[in-house]
């Protein structure tokens, strides 16, 4: 197994009803998905983006 993050994603229920999964590192929503199953398997493939990481950090000392 490779280095992996877990429990690291938010979710919530959208209006239309699919479950909107968002990373709690980088804040990209990696999917709006009908299933859990499909939720898992995005945040499974999720790779946190750098530039986005840095725009976030440089939000933070902002
Ligand atoms: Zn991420």
């Amino acid at each position: 197994m490779t280095e992996r993050r877990s429990g690291k994603f938010a979710h919530r229920y959208t209006n239309s009803g699919r479950i909107e999964s968002i990373c709690l590192t980088c804040f990209v929503t990696l999917c709006r998905c009908f299933t859990t199953e499909e939720m898992i398997c995005r945040e499974a493939e999720h790779v946190c983006d750098p530039e986005a990481l840095l725009v976030s950090a440089q939000l933070e000392q902002a």
